[in-house]
Protein backbone atom coordinates (compact mmCIF):
# COMPACT_ATOMS: atom_id res chain seq x y z
CA UNK A 1 0.00 0.00 0.00
CA UNK A 2 1.06 3.28 -0.93
CA UNK A 3 1.27 5.70 1.84
CA UNK A 4 0.49 9.63 0.82
CA UNK A 5 2.91 12.28 2.35
CA UNK A 6 1.96 16.22 2.18
CA UNK A 7 4.63 18.08 0.04
CA UNK A 8 7.19 19.48 1.77
CA UNK A 9 6.86 22.97 2.21
CA UNK A 10 8.07 25.31 -0.04
CA UNK A 11 11.26 27.27 1.20
CA UNK A 12 10.85 31.22 0.28
CA UNK A 13 14.22 32.54 0.48
CA UNK A 14 12.75 36.23 1.31
CA UNK A 15 10.21 35.00 4.37
CA UNK A 16 13.62 32.94 5.70
CA UNK A 17 15.93 35.92 5.28
CA UNK A 18 12.97 38.21 7.32
CA UNK A 19 12.68 35.29 9.66
CA UNK A 20 16.27 35.18 10.08
CA UNK A 21 16.86 39.21 10.70
CA UNK A 22 14.02 39.23 13.18
CA UNK A 23 15.51 36.34 15.04
CA UNK A 24 19.29 38.35 14.96
CA UNK A 25 17.63 41.45 15.95
CA UNK A 26 14.63 40.33 18.61
CA UNK A 27 16.17 37.28 19.67
CA UNK A 28 16.13 33.67 19.09
CA UNK A 29 12.20 32.60 21.44
CA UNK A 30 9.51 34.25 22.08
CA UNK A 31 9.75 35.18 25.52
CA UNK A 32 12.94 37.23 24.44
CA UNK A 33 11.77 38.30 21.51
CA UNK A 34 8.83 40.01 23.42
CA UNK A 35 10.99 41.57 26.04
CA UNK A 36 13.64 43.44 23.23
CA UNK A 37 10.56 44.86 21.31
CA UNK A 38 9.29 46.40 24.42
CA UNK A 39 13.04 47.99 25.45
CA UNK A 40 13.85 48.55 21.72
CA UNK A 41 9.91 50.67 21.71
CA UNK A 42 11.24 52.44 24.66
CA UNK A 43 14.32 52.86 23.03
CA UNK A 44 12.56 55.13 20.24
CA UNK A 45 10.61 56.85 22.57
CA UNK A 46 13.71 57.83 23.99
CA UNK A 47 14.39 59.20 20.62
CA UNK A 48 11.58 61.02 20.41
CA UNK A 49 12.15 62.66 23.55
CA UNK A 50 15.71 63.83 22.96
CA UNK A 51 14.73 64.99 19.63
CA UNK A 52 12.15 66.93 20.61
CA UNK A 53 14.97 68.35 23.71
CA UNK A 54 17.01 69.28 21.21
CA UNK A 55 14.50 71.46 19.43
CA UNK A 56 13.01 72.84 22.83
CA UNK A 57 16.63 74.01 23.14
CA UNK A 58 17.15 75.56 19.75
CA UNK A 59 14.13 78.05 20.51
CA UNK A 60 15.64 78.65 23.85
CA UNK A 61 12.89 76.41 26.25
CA UNK A 62 15.68 74.31 27.70
CA UNK A 63 19.12 74.47 28.63
CA UNK A 64 21.60 74.00 25.87
CA UNK A 65 23.22 71.07 27.73
CA UNK A 66 20.86 69.23 28.23
CA UNK A 67 19.73 67.18 25.32
CA UNK A 68 23.52 66.31 24.38
CA UNK A 69 23.33 64.83 28.19
CA UNK A 70 20.08 63.48 28.17
CA UNK A 71 20.95 61.48 24.68
CA UNK A 72 24.66 60.75 26.07
CA UNK A 73 23.31 59.37 28.74
CA UNK A 74 20.18 57.27 27.41
CA UNK A 75 21.19 55.19 24.48
CA UNK A 76 23.94 53.64 26.10
CA UNK A 77 21.67 52.87 29.17
CA UNK A 78 19.15 51.48 26.74
CA UNK A 79 22.35 49.61 24.35
CA UNK A 80 23.24 48.28 27.87
CA UNK A 81 19.18 46.87 28.49
CA UNK A 82 19.04 45.55 24.87
CA UNK A 83 22.23 43.83 25.21
CA UNK A 84 21.52 41.85 28.22
CA UNK A 85 17.80 40.91 27.24
CA UNK A 86 18.96 39.96 23.70
CA UNK A 87 21.73 37.95 24.36
CA UNK A 88 19.68 36.21 27.32
CA UNK A 89 21.64 37.33 30.72
CA UNK A 90 17.99 38.55 32.34
CA UNK A 91 17.11 35.32 31.40
CA UNK A 92 16.65 33.73 35.43
CA UNK A 93 15.93 37.41 37.18
CA UNK A 94 12.59 37.63 38.28
CA UNK A 95 12.37 41.30 36.03
CA UNK A 96 13.69 39.85 32.77
CA UNK A 97 12.69 42.49 30.96
CA UNK A 98 14.85 45.01 33.40
CA UNK A 99 11.66 46.78 34.00
CA UNK A 100 12.57 47.94 37.72
CA UNK A 101 16.25 49.52 36.21
CA UNK A 102 14.01 50.75 33.12
CA UNK A 103 11.64 52.71 35.19
CA UNK A 104 14.01 54.20 37.86
CA UNK A 105 16.23 55.17 34.59
CA UNK A 106 13.33 57.15 33.75
CA UNK A 107 12.43 58.92 36.58
CA UNK A 108 15.83 60.26 36.83
CA UNK A 109 15.63 61.32 32.91
CA UNK A 110 12.56 62.59 34.05
CA UNK A 111 13.44 64.77 36.77
CA UNK A 112 16.98 66.40 34.77
CA UNK A 113 14.39 67.12 31.81
CA UNK A 114 12.45 69.15 34.44
CA UNK A 115 14.93 70.83 36.14
CA UNK A 116 16.58 72.15 32.59
CA UNK A 117 13.47 73.36 31.24
CA UNK A 118 12.15 77.10 30.97
CA UNK A 119 10.10 77.78 34.40
CA UNK A 120 7.07 78.32 32.84
CA UNK A 121 7.03 75.31 30.55
CA UNK A 122 8.72 72.59 32.77
CA UNK A 123 4.91 71.35 34.14
CA UNK A 124 4.68 69.79 30.89
CA UNK A 125 7.09 67.02 31.73
CA UNK A 126 5.43 65.58 34.97
CA UNK A 127 2.78 63.82 32.67
CA UNK A 128 5.78 61.25 31.45
CA UNK A 129 5.05 60.12 35.07
CA UNK A 130 1.88 58.55 34.09
CA UNK A 131 3.66 56.81 31.30
CA UNK A 132 6.58 55.14 33.58
CA UNK A 133 3.78 54.31 36.11
CA UNK A 134 1.72 52.79 33.11
CA UNK A 135 4.31 50.83 31.40
CA UNK A 136 5.07 49.10 34.31
CA UNK A 137 2.19 48.19 36.47
CA UNK A 138 1.62 45.34 34.07
CA UNK A 139 5.18 43.98 35.34
CA UNK A 140 5.94 45.10 38.71
CA UNK A 141 4.62 43.40 42.04
CA UNK A 142 2.07 45.33 43.66
CA UNK A 143 5.21 46.69 46.35
CA UNK A 144 7.30 47.70 43.37
CA UNK A 145 4.50 49.50 41.89
CA UNK A 146 4.17 52.24 45.27
CA UNK A 147 8.16 52.34 45.16
CA UNK A 148 8.02 53.42 41.78
CA UNK A 149 5.79 56.01 42.82
CA UNK A 150 7.09 57.10 45.82
CA UNK A 151 10.48 57.62 43.89
CA UNK A 152 9.09 59.76 41.78
CA UNK A 153 7.50 62.24 44.03
CA UNK A 154 10.50 62.17 45.90
CA UNK A 155 12.96 62.93 43.21
CA UNK A 156 10.63 65.03 41.50
CA UNK A 157 9.46 67.12 44.98
CA UNK A 158 13.30 67.20 45.83
CA UNK A 159 14.42 68.96 42.58
CA UNK A 160 11.54 71.43 43.27
CA UNK A 161 12.72 72.03 46.62
CA UNK A 162 15.92 72.05 46.54
CA UNK A 163 16.25 74.14 43.11
CA UNK A 164 13.65 77.04 44.39
CA UNK A 165 15.58 77.24 47.62
CA UNK A 166 19.11 77.73 45.36
CA UNK A 167 17.95 79.36 42.34
CA UNK A 168 14.84 80.95 43.10
CA UNK A 169 14.95 83.30 39.68
CA UNK A 170 14.79 80.02 37.53
CA UNK A 171 12.53 77.88 39.86
CA UNK A 172 10.19 80.72 41.35
CA UNK A 173 9.07 78.88 44.59
CA UNK A 174 5.61 79.91 44.02
CA UNK A 175 5.44 77.78 40.64
CA UNK A 176 7.28 75.10 41.91
CA UNK A 177 5.12 74.56 45.24
CA UNK A 178 1.90 74.87 41.95
CA UNK A 179 3.04 71.75 40.74
CA UNK A 180 4.08 70.22 43.90
CA UNK A 181 0.80 69.94 45.20
CA UNK A 182 -0.54 68.81 41.54
CA UNK A 183 2.37 66.04 41.91
CA UNK A 184 0.62 65.15 45.76
CA UNK A 185 -2.72 65.36 43.72
CA UNK A 186 -2.19 63.02 41.00
CA UNK A 187 0.57 60.68 41.71
CA UNK A 188 -0.92 59.02 44.57
CA UNK A 189 -4.27 58.29 42.52
CA UNK A 190 -1.51 56.93 40.25
CA UNK A 191 0.17 54.65 42.75
CA UNK A 192 -3.20 53.11 43.88
CA UNK A 193 -4.27 52.32 40.29
CA UNK A 194 -0.77 50.68 39.70
CA UNK A 195 -1.29 48.97 42.98
CA UNK A 196 -4.49 47.24 42.38
CA UNK A 197 -3.56 46.24 38.68
CA UNK A 198 -0.25 44.66 39.99
CA UNK A 199 -2.44 43.00 42.51
CA UNK A 200 -4.82 41.40 40.12
CA UNK A 201 -2.21 40.29 37.70
CA UNK A 202 -0.63 38.46 41.18
CA UNK A 203 -3.96 37.13 41.81
CA UNK A 204 -4.73 36.21 38.16
CA UNK A 205 -1.48 34.24 37.80
CA UNK A 206 -2.24 32.65 41.09
CA UNK A 207 -5.77 31.24 39.81
CA UNK A 208 -4.00 30.36 36.21
CA UNK A 209 -1.50 28.37 38.72
CA UNK A 210 -4.18 26.73 40.82
CA UNK A 211 -6.41 25.61 37.92
CA UNK A 212 -3.15 24.35 35.76
CA UNK A 213 -2.67 22.02 39.16
CA UNK A 214 -6.51 21.55 38.79
CA UNK A 215 -6.72 20.27 35.47
CA UNK A 216 -3.53 18.00 36.04
CA UNK A 217 -5.71 16.27 39.12
CA UNK A 218 -8.63 16.14 37.22
CA UNK A 219 -6.68 14.61 34.10
CA UNK A 220 -4.81 11.91 36.07
CA UNK A 221 -8.37 11.32 38.01
CA UNK A 222 -9.94 10.49 34.48
CA UNK A 223 -6.77 7.89 33.56
CA UNK A 224 -5.54 6.44 36.51
CA UNK A 225 -7.04 4.01 38.93
CA UNK A 226 -6.96 5.21 42.53
CA UNK A 227 -5.21 2.89 44.65
CA UNK A 228 -2.85 1.11 41.91
CA UNK A 229 -2.31 4.53 40.33
CA UNK A 230 -2.08 1.91 37.19
CA UNK A 231 -3.98 3.79 33.96
CA UNK A 232 -7.87 2.84 34.35
CA UNK A 233 -10.27 1.18 32.30
CA UNK A 234 -11.51 4.00 30.51
CA UNK A 235 -8.10 5.11 29.56
CA UNK A 236 -7.20 1.46 28.33
CA UNK A 237 -10.42 1.71 26.13
CA UNK A 238 -9.10 4.28 24.35
CA UNK A 239 -5.80 2.98 23.78
CA UNK A 240 -7.07 -0.46 22.59
CA UNK A 241 -8.86 1.17 19.90
CA UNK A 242 -5.94 3.69 18.83
CA UNK A 243 -3.99 0.10 18.69
CA UNK A 244 -6.82 -1.38 16.31
CA UNK A 245 -6.30 1.64 14.10
CA UNK A 246 -2.69 1.28 13.95
CA UNK A 247 -3.34 -2.43 12.87
CA UNK A 248 -5.87 -1.59 10.03
CA UNK A 249 -3.71 1.18 8.95
CA UNK A 250 0.18 -0.07 9.11
CA UNK A 251 -0.52 -3.66 10.18
CA UNK A 252 1.18 -3.63 13.80
CA UNK A 253 -0.27 -6.53 15.36
CA UNK A 254 -0.27 -6.32 19.24
CA UNK A 255 -1.51 -8.67 22.21
CA UNK A 256 -4.03 -8.45 24.55
CA UNK A 257 -3.59 -10.26 28.25
CA UNK A 258 -6.04 -10.23 30.76
CA UNK A 259 -5.11 -11.27 34.09
CA UNK A 260 -7.18 -12.13 36.77
CA UNK A 261 -5.57 -13.03 40.63
CA UNK A 262 -6.33 -16.47 41.99
CA UNK A 263 -8.51 -17.15 44.55
CA UNK A 264 -8.30 -13.17 45.32
CA UNK A 265 -11.48 -13.71 47.68
CA UNK A 266 -9.73 -15.59 49.96
CA UNK A 267 -7.04 -13.44 50.42
CA UNK A 268 -9.28 -10.73 51.48
CA UNK A 269 -11.48 -13.12 54.06
CA UNK A 270 -8.33 -14.59 55.21
CA UNK A 271 -6.08 -11.65 55.67
CA UNK A 272 -8.85 -8.51 55.63
CA UNK A 273 -9.32 -5.84 52.82
CA UNK A 274 -6.65 -4.13 53.43
CA UNK A 275 -3.76 -7.02 52.70
CA UNK A 276 -5.96 -7.39 49.61
CA UNK A 277 -5.23 -3.96 49.05
CA UNK A 278 -1.82 -4.20 49.30
CA UNK A 279 -1.48 -7.47 47.15
CA UNK A 280 -3.43 -5.67 44.16
CA UNK A 281 -0.32 -2.81 44.79
CA UNK A 282 2.15 -5.08 44.52
CA UNK A 283 0.99 -6.80 41.47
CA UNK A 284 0.60 -3.07 39.77
CA UNK A 285 4.28 -2.89 41.21
CA UNK A 286 5.75 -5.88 39.81
CA UNK A 287 4.23 -5.39 36.36
CA UNK A 288 5.44 -2.29 35.95
CA UNK A 289 8.74 -3.40 36.86
CA UNK A 290 8.19 -6.11 34.20
CA UNK A 291 6.66 -5.02 31.32
CA UNK A 292 8.41 -2.60 29.00
CA UNK A 293 7.66 0.75 28.82
CA UNK A 294 6.04 0.84 25.14
CA UNK A 295 3.27 -2.00 26.82
CA UNK A 296 0.23 -0.34 28.95
CA UNK A 297 -0.73 -1.42 31.81
CA UNK A 298 -4.27 -1.39 33.61
CA UNK A 299 -6.92 -2.29 36.10
CA UNK A 300 -10.00 -3.87 34.07
CA UNK A 301 -11.60 -4.17 37.43
CA UNK A 302 -11.83 -5.49 41.02
CA UNK A 303 -8.70 -8.01 41.00
CA UNK A 304 -8.57 -8.09 37.05
CA UNK A 305 -5.87 -6.29 34.98
CA UNK A 306 -4.98 -5.90 30.90
CA UNK A 307 -1.73 -5.55 29.25
CA UNK A 308 -1.75 -3.62 25.84
CA UNK A 309 1.82 -5.11 24.18
CA UNK A 310 2.41 -3.19 21.24
CA UNK A 311 4.57 -5.37 18.29
CA UNK A 312 4.41 -8.56 20.46
CA UNK A 313 3.19 -11.87 19.26
CA UNK A 314 2.31 -14.57 21.41
CA UNK A 315 5.65 -16.27 22.50
CA UNK A 316 7.23 -12.82 23.56
CA UNK A 317 4.03 -12.38 25.81
CA UNK A 318 4.55 -15.51 27.18
CA UNK A 319 7.93 -14.80 28.04
CA UNK A 320 7.15 -11.40 29.89
CA UNK A 321 4.53 -13.13 31.58
CA UNK A 322 6.48 -15.82 33.17
CA UNK A 323 9.54 -13.14 34.35
CA UNK A 324 6.06 -11.44 36.02
CA UNK A 325 5.06 -14.91 37.59
CA UNK A 326 8.76 -15.32 38.84
CA UNK A 327 8.98 -11.60 39.67
CA UNK A 328 5.45 -12.22 42.01
CA UNK A 329 6.90 -15.68 43.38
CA UNK A 330 10.02 -13.53 45.43
CA UNK A 331 7.65 -10.67 46.08
CA UNK A 332 6.35 -10.33 49.75
CA UNK A 333 3.07 -8.15 49.29
CA UNK A 334 3.05 -7.32 53.32
CA UNK A 335 5.21 -8.30 56.24
CA UNK A 336 2.23 -8.97 58.28
CA UNK A 337 1.84 -12.06 56.23
CA UNK A 338 5.37 -12.87 54.99
CA UNK A 339 4.32 -16.47 53.09
CA UNK A 340 1.64 -14.41 50.62
CA UNK A 341 1.94 -14.55 47.07
CA UNK A 342 0.36 -13.22 43.82
CA UNK A 343 -0.77 -15.31 41.60
CA UNK A 344 -2.56 -15.21 38.72
CA UNK A 345 -4.20 -16.74 35.32
CA UNK A 346 -3.46 -15.02 32.43
CA UNK A 347 -5.71 -15.30 28.54
CA UNK A 348 -3.61 -13.76 25.56
CA UNK A 349 -4.82 -12.77 22.30
CA UNK A 350 -3.05 -12.18 19.40
CA UNK A 351 -4.73 -9.08 17.19
CA UNK A 352 -3.67 -9.62 13.75
CA UNK A 353 -6.51 -9.63 11.57
CA UNK A 354 -9.08 -7.02 11.04
CA UNK A 355 -12.03 -7.26 13.26
CA UNK A 356 -13.03 -5.51 16.21
CA UNK A 357 -11.45 -4.76 19.39
CA UNK A 358 -14.44 -6.60 21.16
CA UNK A 359 -13.60 -10.09 19.16
CA UNK A 360 -10.44 -9.63 19.96
CA UNK A 361 -11.35 -8.73 24.24
CA UNK A 362 -13.29 -12.21 23.85
CA UNK A 363 -10.72 -14.39 22.05
CA UNK A 364 -8.58 -12.94 25.14
CA UNK A 365 -11.93 -13.77 27.88
CA UNK A 366 -12.11 -17.22 27.00
CA UNK A 367 -8.48 -17.95 27.24
CA UNK A 368 -8.63 -16.51 30.96
CA UNK A 369 -11.42 -18.80 31.40
CA UNK A 370 -9.53 -21.64 30.15
CA UNK A 371 -6.95 -21.12 31.89
CA UNK A 372 -9.24 -21.09 35.49
CA UNK A 373 -10.91 -24.45 34.59
CA UNK A 374 -7.31 -25.77 33.85
CA UNK A 375 -6.01 -25.04 37.64
CA UNK A 376 -5.29 -21.28 37.36
CA UNK A 377 -1.76 -19.89 38.07
CA UNK A 378 -0.81 -19.96 34.18
CA UNK A 379 -1.24 -18.36 30.80
CA UNK A 380 -3.57 -20.05 28.08
CA UNK A 381 -3.03 -18.07 24.55
CA UNK A 382 -5.83 -17.67 22.12
CA UNK A 383 -5.93 -20.03 18.62
CA UNK A 384 -5.66 -17.42 16.43
CA UNK A 385 -7.93 -16.17 13.92
CA UNK A 386 -8.70 -17.03 10.76
CA UNK A 387 -7.76 -14.59 8.36
P1 LIG B 1 -10.68 -16.79 40.89
O1 LIG B 1 -9.36 -17.49 41.07
O2 LIG B 1 -11.69 -17.70 40.27
O3 LIG B 1 -10.55 -15.53 40.13
O4 LIG B 1 -11.20 -16.50 42.34
P2 LIG B 1 -11.34 -15.07 43.01
O5 LIG B 1 -11.57 -15.29 44.46
O6 LIG B 1 -10.16 -14.27 42.67
O7 LIG B 1 -12.57 -14.45 42.26
P3 LIG B 1 -13.88 -13.79 42.77
O8 LIG B 1 -14.48 -13.13 41.59
O9 LIG B 1 -14.75 -14.82 43.48
O10 LIG B 1 -13.43 -12.75 43.84
C1 LIG B 1 -12.80 -11.58 43.49
C2 LIG B 1 -12.53 -10.82 44.75
O11 LIG B 1 -11.76 -9.65 44.53
C3 LIG B 1 -13.79 -10.37 45.41
C4 LIG B 1 -13.58 -8.92 45.74
O12 LIG B 1 -13.92 -8.60 47.06
C5 LIG B 1 -12.11 -8.75 45.56
N1 LIG B 1 -11.79 -7.39 45.18
C6 LIG B 1 -12.17 -6.73 44.07
N2 LIG B 1 -11.69 -5.47 44.10
C7 LIG B 1 -11.00 -5.34 45.26
C8 LIG B 1 -10.27 -4.25 45.85
O13 LIG B 1 -10.17 -3.14 45.33
N3 LIG B 1 -9.67 -4.46 47.05
C9 LIG B 1 -9.77 -5.69 47.66
N4 LIG B 1 -9.15 -5.86 48.81
N5 LIG B 1 -10.44 -6.70 47.11
C10 LIG B 1 -11.06 -6.56 45.94
MG1 LIG C 1 -12.31 -11.80 38.74
MG1 LIG D 1 -9.80 -13.74 40.67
Amino acid sequence: MTQFSPPAPAHDPIVEAVGRMVNLVFGPDRATRARTAAILLCAIMYAICCSAAYYAAEINLMRPFAPKLLWATSMPAYVLFYSLVRFGKTKHLKDPTLMLPQNVFALLAIAFAYTAIAPHDRGVVLVLIALVMVFGMYTHTPKQSVQIGVLAMLLLGLSMGILAHIDPAYYPPDLELLRFELLLGTVPTLIFSAYQISSWRNRLAAQRRDLRVALEQVQQMATHDVLTGLYNRRFMQDKLEDAVKRFDRYGERFTVVLVDLDHFKRVNDQYGHKVGDQALMAFANAAGIVLRETDIIARWGGEEFIFLLPNTNAEKALIALERLRQTLANCTVTDTVPNLRVKFSAGLAVHETVTGLNHTLERADKALYQAKSEGRDRNVTAPPDKP
